[in-house]
C-alpha cells in the first residue's frame, strides 16, 4: 500500500490552496513545509543497518500518519532485538536490486501499532529534492505468516453472507508476513525513485514528479491510475474494498467465485494488484520474486463445507507470467 489517506484537515487546507491559488505551486509548498518530508531530519546514513533505521525521529512519524488517518491511538511499537534480527534477515532475502536501492533510498522503518493496513511506503525529500522514502509497518506481519496475511487481506473484500465458504490463499506458512509486505513496500520503493509506472500516487502526479515517456509494464492494460483499459472487462474491480469499515460496500462471499474467475482472464496477479497500476506493479514483483525466485506456491483455493470448489494459480497463467519480460528490476534474478 502507498501513501493514501490525508485528513480532513489536509483536505480543507488543500481545498482552499486549490481555490485560492489556483496553483500546485501551494501544493508543492505545503508538502515541503512537512518536517517529516526532508531527509534532514532523519539522521540518514546509508551505511547504517535496516535495524538502524528503525523508529528514528518516531515522533515526528507517528505524529504526521496520526493526523493523516485521524487516528490519535496509533502508536509506535518498539521491535524486541529478535525481531530486529529477523527484519535485518528478511531484507536480505530481497532481490540484490531492490536491496541496494533501499541502502541508499529508504531513511526510515516504523512499526505502528492498530495501524489501518498492513504496510505503507511515502516519499521524502533529499537535499538535491530527489526521491528517498519511509517505510510503515503494522506489527501483526511479524506474528502471521505470509499465507495468513494474503488470506487475511483478500477476505477484507467480502462481506461473510455464506458462513460456508472458506477462502484459503497459499504462499507460505513458513515466512512471516513481513516478507510479503517487504516486496511489496519496497517494490514501491523502486516506483517511487526509478518510476517504473507514471506516476506511483495522485500526489506525485500533482507535484509534477511523473515518469517521462513510456511506463513499459502498465500503458497496455491502464487506461488511468486507477481504471484498467475497458477490454479487460474488470465489472468487479470497482466493487473492491480492503480493510475498510464499511461493511454494506463489501462485495457478497456468494460471488467469490465470480470474482476470482474475473481475475483469471486478466493480466492481473491479485485482487488487490487491479486496484490501481502502482499496486500493479508492487503485487507484480512481490509475489514473482515469491513464485519464482524463493519457489513458493501462490494457490487461491475456496471450499464449501471444506469441499475445495474453486482453486487457481495467477502464476500458472501465461497473461501474468510474460509481463515479466517488461521489468528490469527482475531482470538481475
Ligand atoms: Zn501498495
Amino acid at each position: 500500500m502507498i501513501q493514501k489517506r490525508i485528513s480532513i484537515f489536509s483536505i480543507i487546507f488543500i481545498t482552499i490552496v486549490i481555490t485560492s491559488c489556483d496553483s500546485d505551486r501551494g501544493f508543492a509548498e505545503q508538502i515541503s513545509n512537512m518536517p517529516m518530508r526532508h531527509l534532514d531530519n532523519y539522521n540518514f546514513n546509508r551505511e547504517n543497518s535496516f535495524s538502524q533505521r528503525l523508529n528514528v525521529s518516531g515522533d515526528m512519524v507517528l505524529s504526521y500518519l496520526q493526523e493523516m488517518d485521524s487516528d490519535p491511538n496509533y502508536s509506535l511499537y518498539d521491535p524486541t532485538e529478535s525481531e530486529k534480527v529477523i527484519v535485518e534477515k528478511y531484507f536480505s532475502l530481497l532481490p540484490s536490486y531492490i536491496y541496494d536501492l533501499c541502502k541508499e533510498r529508504l531513511a526510515g522503518i516504523y512499526f505502528i501499532n492498530d495501524f489501518y493496513s498492513s504496510g505503507l511506503t511515502d516519499f521524502i525529500y533529499g537535499d538535491e529534492g530527489d526521491i528517498y522514502t519511509i517505510l510503515v509497518i503494522n506489527p501483526s506481519v511479524l506474528e502471521k505468516s505470509v499465507s495468513e496475511l494474503f488470506t487475511y487481506k483478500d477476505k477484507s473484500c467480502f462481506k461473510n453472507e455464506n458462513s460456508d465458504i472458506r477462502l484459503e490463499i497459499d504462499i507460505s506458512d513458513f515466512y512471516r508476513g513481513l516478507l510479503y509486505i517487504l516486496l511489496h513496500e519496497t517494490a514501491h520503493i523502486v516506483d517511487y525513485v526509478e518510476r517504473e509506472t507514471p506516476f506511483v500516487h495522485m500526489t506525485m502526479k500533482r507535484l509534477g514528479i511523473v515518469k517521462e515517456g513510456k511506463a513499459a509494464f502498465t500503458d497496455q492494460y491502464w487506461s488511468a491510475y486507477r481504471t484498467p483499459i475497458d477490454t479487460l472487462e474488470l465489472k468487479y474491480n470497482d466493487s473492491l474494498r480492503f480493510y475498510t469499515e464499511e461493511d454494506d460496500r463489501l462485495i457478497s462471499n456468494r460471488n467469490m467465485i465470480s470474482v476470482y474467475k474475473e481475475l483469471e482472464k486478466s493480466p492481473f496477479c491479485s485482487l488487490y494488484s487491479t486496484t490501481s497500476w502502482a499496486e500493479d506493479y508492487a503485487e507484480y514483483v512481490s509475489l514473482f520474486y515469491m513464485t519464482q525466485a524463493l519457489n513458493l506456491k501462490y494457490n487461491i483455493k475456496i471450499f464449501d463445507n471444506d469441499n475445495l470448489i474453486y482453486e487457481f494459480a495467477p502464476f500458472e497463467n501465461e497473461k501474468v507470467l510474460k509481463r515479466a519480460d517488461k521489468l528490469k528490476v527482475l531482470s538481475s534474478l
